[in-house]
């Protein structure tokens, strides 16, 4: 089967925030992005067989994928089928997007921009060493919104040092405000070999506890659906019908295939890695030697592990029909007595044949997940 979703990872980035794990560095040189850019072409030829005629949704991630020129995205879109419902997203850096730029991402064919905003207070973005200002936000929300988008998605970081209560409301205060239609809001990670991890060991940077951060969660959450803009997935908030298709995608476990360095694609059950650097992923490209004819099946135990864990990250929970149709098997049968426990004290509730977790349980999904599937 043909993938109807296709993501493109652009690694570049202004500066390298200290808490920051995805594959991104900082360079700024436009003739470096327009070489990537080059490369992602020819990558896309080379997959010419795996993406459908027609596509659903086209994700620009990053690193910073609003530094290349409207011209470019232009470029690559158009090599792309694309129906009027294709969402189009691109991820956009505030300091990196003024008025022309993003009439010109418009232009191009982008219409769903998710913005990296963070916070909105001037002091966590200094924490979080964001290359951008509060103020640049507002106005980078305006100036889409006067470039003609009508689905702006803006990202929250909760529990960043320091925060009090009264700055996660003031922050969730800010985005009803603002009214986007998507909202992403993720408590701050402390990955391994990142700067912030490291200051978290010498004791130079403090973490909130863990039931402060989940308590900030839930003053967010709360906020937001009072106004309408709903959880569909443990940390993603929209408004009716504005749910991310290309997120969506993968936690239905659809199939999508990833561009561009470090790029992770699932294809008709195999799952492979584009290589890590930007030299290697070129090498592979001119080669065709990155991809899925050299990744073996999964097993089917990985399988329904992560289809259960996908499910769940879901409100609307995981779908019993569709697990069993997969695999062709029976999700009760096989994992019944492991979830026994959790339907008993109504932390997983099963209805119309979807299982999913309590609402107000999102907090202990990792608990529960891992007592399920292994
Ligand atoms: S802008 Fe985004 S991708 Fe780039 S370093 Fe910061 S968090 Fe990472």
């Amino acid at each position: 089967m043909k993938t109807r979703h296709v993501y493109i990872h652009f690694p570049f980035c202004i500066a390298k925030c200290p808490y920051c794990d995805f594959f991104s560095i900082p360079v700024s040189d436009s003739c470096v992005h327009q070489k990537y850019k080059d490369y992602l072409l020819r990558e896309i030829s080379n997959y010419g067989s795996v993406i459908s005629d027609e596509i659903d949704s086209l994700y620009f991630g990053g690193g910073t994928p609003s530094l290349l020129e409207p011209d470019a995205l232009s470029e690559i879109i158009s090599r792309f089928g694309i129906s009027c419902d294709t969402e189009i997203t691109l991820e956009v850096n505030p300091a990196t997007a003024d008025l022309d730029r993003l009439f010109g991402f418009r232009e191009a064919g982008v219409n769903r921009i998710s913005i990296g905003s963070q916070s909105f207070i001037n002091r966590d973005l200094k924490t979080l060493g964001r290359s951008h200002s509060a103020e640049d936000i507002y106005e980078c929300y305006e100036n889409s919104r006067k470039a003609g988008f009508k689905n702006i998605s803006l990202d929250l970081i909760i529990g960043v040092p320091g925060q009090s209560a009264a700055a996660a409301v003031f922050n969730a205060n800010e985005i009803v405000e603002m009214n986007p239609e998507h909202v992403s809001a993720y408590i701050l990670t402390f990955y391994d070999k990142t700067p912030f991890a490291k200051e978290l060991y010498n004791g130079t940077l403090v973490k909130l506890d863990d039931d402060t951060e989940m308590e900030f969660f839930d003053l967010t959450s709360e906020i937001l659906e009072k106004k309408g803009i709903t959880k569909y997935e443990i940390s993603n908030f929209s408004k009716k019908g504005f749910e991310s298709k290309h997120n969506s995608n993968t936690w239905n476990y659809g199939n999508y295939l990833g561009l561009g360095a470090s790029a992770h694609s699932f294809v008709n059950g195999i799952r492979w890695k584009n290589p890590g650097s930007v030299e290697n992923w070129f090498y592979s490209v001119v080669n065709k030697s990155a991809g899925y004819k050299e990744n073996p099946k999964e097993d089917d135990r990985t399988l329904k592990s992560e289809f259960v864990m996908l499910g769940l990250r879901k409100t609307e929970g995981m779908s019993i029909d569709l697990f069993n149709k997969y695999f062709d098997s029976d999700f009760l049968s096989e994992y019944g007595s492991r979830i026994e426990p959790y339907l008993i004290n109504k932390a997983v509730i099963i209805s119309d044949n979807c299982i999913k977790l309590d609402p107000g349980k999102f907090g202990i999904f990792n608990t529960v997940v891992s007592d399920i599937i292994f």
